[in-house]
């Protein structure tokens, strides 16, 4: 993992974010969420999901639609009532399957981040993170680490590398870091937090 921006060869205008469909037991990671969803629509970037009203997915929706920006969210047709897909998106793409929605999440997105979350976001973070392994993309990776969350797993990507499991390449591109403008920054967003995008379009 790194501290270093890195230049990236698009600009990135929409950033696909993986996140728990539950709240976790700290107010720190619904702030992280609401956070990280109005920096993005502070930066005039879309925010790409899993779609959902629950857990963190929901407040992060919500923030980014509360400032200004523009949301799309993907979900399987089978979990609109499990995890109560949003309908106040920009853009909610109901789909057949997990595969189907994954895919198009990752099509849509020209960068990634994962907030605190489960089984399904760490899924879904290694997805993207095996499939730049394997050459079929170069998008931007990064973990927003409220409170250390990801402490423990940047533990064990550096026990995979001493291990030579895998190349030191691969994990210092994924980007960390605590602060969502920060973490953007690193990852090659243009971000500019000196006003937010509310307030320039009332001018
Ligand atoms: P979680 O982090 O477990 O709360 O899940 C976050 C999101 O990941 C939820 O919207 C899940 O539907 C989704 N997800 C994606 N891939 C999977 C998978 N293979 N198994 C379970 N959930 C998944």
């Amino acid at each position: 993992m790194t501290n270093q921006s890195v230049p990236v060869n698009r600009p990135i205008r929409s950033v696909c974010v993986y996140c728990g469909s539950r709240d976790g037991n700290r107010p720190t990671y619904r702030e992280g969420a609401a956070a990280l969803g109005t920096a993005l629509a502070n930066a005039g970037v879309r925010l790409v999901y899993g779609g959902a009203r629950v857990g963190l997915m929901g407040v992060i929706a919500d923030a980014a639609l509360a400032a200004g920006g523009e949301v799309y969210g993907v979900i399987p047709r089978s979990m609109t009532d499990r995890e109560l897909a949003h309908t106040g998106l920009t853009e909610l793409n109901i789909v057949e399957t997990m595969h189907q929605r994954k895919l198009a999440m990752i099509d849509a997105a020209d960068a990634f981040i994962a907030m605190p979350g489960g089984f399904g976001t760490l899924e879904e973070l290694f997805e993207v993170l095996t499939w730049h392994q394997l050459g079929w993309h170069d998008k931007p990776c990064g973990l927003l680490d409220v409170d250390g969350f990801y402490a423990p797993l940047a533990a064990c990507m550096q026990h995979m590398l001493a291990e030579d499991f895998v190349a030191a390449r691969h994990v210092e591109r994924v980007h960390r870091a605590a602060e969502p403008t920060r973490l953007l920054a690193m990852m090659g967003v243009a971000v500019d937090d000196q006003e937010p995008r509310t307030q320039q379009h009332r001018r």
